[in-house]
């Protein structure tokens, strides 16, 4: 069994925080274990909780052809939340159940070693970009210790506001660039140069 595998094991049986009551699934993530893009929502909704895997409702169709517009698929990026378990209703995650959870993440990134992580909403920035207004930095990125990070809205955002749709698609635009530089700064660094990923 792969490291990944052993962790989503301890992650499907975790009772860090009151969610594991309320839950059908959790949701550990999904994607190569040497993906170079590390897509990182807020947390699973209503299908995903029900199907155990990450954006696979409305969002995640979204955030499916958001990556194909760049020449992306699916199955080449990893793709996790900084929640693993539905918070009822679909309410924001509270502090001390991101605080449970961070635990997961972190090994996540651990044992992936992604070059560029995407963050998607407010939540999953909060945890890269502290004090950061989404507004202000969607779109843009920041390196740190070999990693690029890259905020955008969140693809739900768009299905609930139309004006931040053209804002999204827009700033996924720019993550070929983003990651040609992102290859730059972590070759040497984090993982050997071959295997990568061809967009376009
Ligand atoms: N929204 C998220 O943030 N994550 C999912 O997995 C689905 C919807």
């Amino acid at each position: 069994m792969s490291a990944l595998s052993e962790l989503y094991e301890e992650i499907r049986h975790c009772q860090r925080c009151d969610l594991y009551k309320t839950r059908t699934r959790a949701v550990p993530g999904e994607g190569p274990e040497d993906a170079e893009v590390m897509f990182i929502g807020e947390a699973p909704g209503f299908h995903e909780d029900q199907q155990g895997r990450p954006f696979v409702g409305p969002a995640g169709q979204f955030l499916t052809q958001l990556m194909n517009s760049i020449g992306l698929k699916r199955d080449q990026v990893y793709i996790t939340n900084v929640i693993k378990s539905r918070p009822p209703g679909n309410r924001d995650p509270l502090p001390d159940e991101m605080n449970a959870c961070r635990k997961w993440l972190n090994r996540q990134i651990e044992l992936i070693r992604p070059r560029l992580i995407v963050t998607l909403g407010r939540y999953s920035m909060a945890l890269f970009f502290p004090g950061k207004s989404i507004g202000r930095i969607h779109g843009t990125a920041q390196e740190r210790d070999g990693i690029t990070y890259f905020a955008m809205y969140h693809p739900a955002a768009a299905l609930h506001q139309q004006s931040l749709r053209q804002t999204i698609e827009d700033d996924m635009l720019k993550i070929p660039q983003v990651l040609a530089k992102a290859r730059e700064i972590s070759t040497g660094q984090m993982k050997p140069p071959p295997q990568q990923m061809s967009l376009f």
